[in-house]
């Protein structure tokens, strides 16, 4: 498997203390030396208590957004990077498309977020996808190029070595129809590609993970492409066994590659 797989959970706004608990101890049993790196990203009041519950494990915990600010200050309801390392964190979501769509988040502020959370030490998974209207519109290029070219021209090469780029059309978030196979691998090269214009060096390094209705059952198939680094994954990251077997087929498909 190379060093770029990696599997991610995005729990939105769900759980309890009593779901953490019950969540590590039956995810516990599952993780093994041959699954990709992984990370289970939580509301910020469970941060703490995830990632003291997954010590030692082998899983990271993460938070699903950060602030963009860097100095502690008069920012009402944010939470800052080196907060959520204080409490154990080492990744977090950035740009989720339901932040960008409900919380009117621009590029400009996912960039200041990306560039916040590798200052204050958190890996941050940045999102980038289109809506089903662009890609009806055969905009997607368009809207990705416009996405990540504002990370790409706001980030230092060094700061872009620390980023996990997420493709998550938003027509396939939480929907149950994930992208094919095939167009993911076509979307996930395009990607890759644009960054290879910048520094070929990271473009071979940089994990970028498929989202949008990742599930055990199509799992090994989405990880076929080349460019598919792994998944961030919604709903089937609520469930340790569901979330377990996608990791577990992460680390099959790689072993058939
Ligand atoms: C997500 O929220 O990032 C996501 C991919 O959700 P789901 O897997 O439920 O489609």
């Amino acid at each position: 498997m190379t060093n770029r797989a990696f599997v991610a959970g995005n729990w939105k706004m769900n759980g309890s203390r009593a779901d953490i608990d019950a969540f590590v101890d039956q995810l516990k049993p599952r993780i093994d030396d041959h699954l990709p790196r992984m990370a289970v990203c939580v509301p910020f009041v469970y941060v703490s208590r995830l990632a003291e519950a997954l010590g030692g494990v082998g899983v990271a915990t993460g938070g699903q957004d950060v602030a963009g600010e860097t100095e502690p200050g008069a920012f009402t309801g944010e939470v800052s990077a080196s907060m959520l390392a204080d409490c154990g964190a080492t990744y977090a979501v950035v740009g989720h498309s339901e932040r960008r769509a409900m919380y009117g988040e621009t590029d400009d502020i996912v960039v200041a977020k990306t560039r916040a959370a590798i200052a204050g030490g958190i890996t941050p998974i940045v999102c980038v996808g289109e809506t089903l209207e662009q890609r009806d519109a055969d905009e997607v290029e368009a809207v990705l190029n416009r996405q990540l070219g504002a990370v790409l021209e706001g980030c230092s090469d060094e700061e872009l070595s620390k980023i996990v780029l997420a493709y998550e059309p938003v027509w396939a978030i939480g929907t149950g129809r994930s992208a094919t196979p095939e167009q993911a691998q076509e979307i996930h090269a395009f990607l890759r590609s644009q960054i290879a214009k910048r520094a070929d060096t990271l473009s071979r390094s940089l994990s970028i993970v498929y989202g949008g209705s990742v599930k055990p059952d199509n799992a090994k198939a989405i990880f076929a492409g080349d460019d598919v680094d792994g998944a961030l994954v919604g709903g089937a990251s609520l469930k340790a066994d569901s979330f377990a077997d996608i990791a577990h087929a992460m680390a099959s498909q790689s072993a058939t590659n």
